[in-house]
């Protein structure tokens, strides 16, 4: 099986492999992880080397705390709010598509957003706003999973914090973490299975939260008890902390950023020489690398559930687009291989053949 899933999406077979052995004894202790105390000598030493290979994977400096936290990707449309407006009780929001348009809307529970949205299809990287404006971050997302849109630059603030949902193509990318006052990123795409999020913060960000902000999602909060506030998604952080040797084993994040790149031109090459056949909705300064979507003949659908099934007696599952844009929508993420994608993209010229004869 071969599984382009937006996510919850594919781990890497190693990383299960190494799951399926431990399962029932982790090192010796005669049972799981999912068993262990999480105060044990063994959990704690899953976290902190977790935090070691992410800190190395990142090259993140001692001025930023990693805190694995609960809740998801959501529960940082809160958490995000909640740790920083107050100091203004402003903050700018990039709208791009969905993910941002939610965080935005979760934070406007909280105080005033001011929300942006770029023009694509300016050739400039430059985001319009009024900076003169005292806000408390800058906010926006750095793959849109839904609409496949990727920034392929960081959004110059002016010294605003910025924060950033990285959630979908963090460690597919190097990038520099000093650049940011806040990254966070839902496990289920690159890092593990659901349930677990990466937060990277700058430490002079600690301590600036409401008084209403729940312990769970305070930052100083977990960056004190070295996110063992409280019960941990115990299972999932030891998971995660696997696909981190692994993608150190591979070579790091430079080496997932070459297989990242190689990966998705095969398939926009596909779609670019398909003489129409094939579409991309977006603009191509902005195409995503990780969740690549596209229409067949403008939006034919029933050409679209033709290739989605026959792609499946194939053995290539969840290709199906996103229910509010439709069409089709192949994720990419750091697990599916090159090889993968090369059955992918020669199904693809296949299926056109077939429908052009
Ligand atoms: N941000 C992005 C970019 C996402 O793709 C998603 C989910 O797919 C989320 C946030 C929400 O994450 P969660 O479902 O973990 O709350």
């Amino acid at each position: 099986i071969i599984n382009f899933s937006p996510g919850p999406s594919k781990l890497p077979e190693d990383v299960l492999l190494q799951v399926q052995r431990e399962l029932l004894d982790y090192h010796g202790t005669g049972i799981s992880v999912m068993e262990m105390s999480h105060r044990s000598p063994e959990f704690m030493k899953i976290v902190t080397d977790a935090q070691e290979n992410i800190r190395q994977l990142l090259n993140i400096p001692s001025d930023y705390t990693i805190l694995f936290m609960a809740g998801g990707g959501t529960g940082q449309f809160a958490a995000v709010p909640l740790n920083l407006l107050p100091s203004t009780g402003k903050a700018v929001y990039l709208n791009t598509g969905t993910w941002s348009a939610k965080a935005a809307k979760e934070a406007s529970k909280y105080g005033c957003v001011i929300e942006i949205k770029p023009d694509f299809k300016s050739s400039s990287n430059e985001i319009q706003w009024d900076h003169d404006e005292d806000v408390s971050y800058f906010y926006y997302c750095s793959n849109e999973t839904v609409h496949g849109i990727e920034l392929n630059f960081i959004p110059d603030t002016h010294g605003i914090p910025l924060v950033a949902d990285m959630s979908s193509n963090i460690l597919t990318k190097d990038f520099d973490i000093t650049k940011f006052a806040l990254v966070f990123a839902g496990a289920q795409k690159n890092i593990g299975p659901a349930g677990v999020t990466l937060v990277i913060i700058r430490n002079d960000l600690l301590g600036k939260q409401s008084v209403h902000c729940p312990s769970v999602l305070n930052y100083s909060v977990m960056a004190k008890e070295n996110s063992l506030h409280n019960t941990p998604p115990c299972f999932n952080l030891y998971v995660m902390a696997l696909v981190f040797q692994w993608i150190s084993e591979q070579g790091g994040v430079k080496v997932m950023e070459q297989r990242s790149n190689a990966k998705s031109q095969m398939v926009y090459e596909v779609i670019d020489h398909s003489s129409g056949f094939y579409s991309c909705p977006v603009p191509a300064s902005v195409r995503s690398r990780v969740n690549i979507p596209f229409r067949i003949q403008n939006g034919n659908e029933d050409l679209e559930k033709q290739f989605v099934d026959e792609a499946k007696r194939r053995n290539m599952i969840q290709l199906k687009g996103h229910r509010s844009v439709g069409g089709i929508r192949a994720s990419l993420y750091n697990a599916v291989t090159v090889d993968e994608v090369s059955l992918l993209t020669a199904f693809m010229k296949d299926f056109m053949k077939s429908k052009l004869q």
